[in-house]
């Protein structure tokens, strides 16, 4: 197996990186539009997932299933969720799982039914080569922050991600799963389903999630336009940053 794919839910995520893909080739796959070329010396794969667990857990499993992909790295946003996950931070997640699956009590709260667990790790070296992409990026400046408001320097969190098919966009929301899961950083969609599909065929993967939001009242603000003018960047630069050791 040959290709890394790079994966993210919504178009402006993946924005940055498209053009980077040389020799593009086009494949569809279930609705999906795979962009196949080399970037940094790489085979890779460029493809939406949409928005959610069932669309990520259907890309996962089809570039798993029959498109020669050996390791997945999937790029987007999230909602921080921890206190000092601020917007423009950078989270990677070494551990994901689901904060609305719940078969309590015939199961514990989040465990995904006979199989026993409820959190998947990332790959350890692929979410290492992430953070040392994040760790060079993040050292530059970005000029655009102070647009959004942000003084502070931006930091690279590492740990749990979860994921959720809710857009969490309240404070009493955010505070809730605060509560119940005080070791979250950050809230997003996908990154759970992509986990355990990834689990199943038994495939590495490793998560990188910019912070547009803080997941309260005020997540809708700017959404699109932060995603498109910063965390689009972000993503370009990290894993063009992290590519050469994956
Ligand atoms: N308003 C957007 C909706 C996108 S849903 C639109 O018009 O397209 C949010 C996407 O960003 C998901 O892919 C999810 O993974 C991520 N995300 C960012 N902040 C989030 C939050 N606060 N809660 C849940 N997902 C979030």
């Amino acid at each position: 197996m040959s290709r890394i794919a790079i994966v993210s839910a919504m178009h402006e995520e993946l924005r940055a990186l498209l053009p980077l893909v040389e020799g593009v080739r086009v494949e569809r796959r279930a609705g999906r539009v795979c962009h196949l070329g080399r970037m940094c010396g790489r085979d890779v794969l460029l493809v939406l997932s949409g928005i959610g667990k069932v669309s990520a857990a259907t890309t996962t499993a089809v570039l798993l299933d029959g498109m020669d992909v050996r390791a997945l790295l999937f790029t987007g946003v999230a909602g921080g969720l921890a206190p000092g996950v601020r917007v423009g931070d950078v989270v990677v997640g070494r551990t994901l799982l689901q904060h609305d699956m719940d078969a309590s009590p015939l199961f514990p709260r989040y465990e995904i039914p006979l199989t026993g667990r409820s959190r998947f790790d990332a790959d350890a070296a692929m979410s290492d080569a992430l953070a040392a992409g994040c760790d060079l990026v993040l050292r530059a400046p970005h000029a655009v922050l102070g647009r959004f408001g942000i003084t502070e320097p931006p930091r690279r969190h590492d740990g749990l991600v979860i994921s959720g098919d809710r857009f969490v966009a309240t404070t009493a929301e955010s505070q809730a799963l605060r509560h119940a899961l005080p070791d979250a950083l950050a809230v997003e969609m996908e990154g759970a389903a992509v986990a355990q599909v990834c689990a199943d065929f038994d495939r590495p993967f490793a998560l990188l999630r910019t912070v547009s939001d803080r997941a309260d009242d005020a997540a809708h603000v700017d959404f699109g336009r932060f995603i498109a003018e910063v965390a689009a960047e972000y993503s370009r630069d990290i894993v063009q940053a992290a590519l050469p050791s994956l």
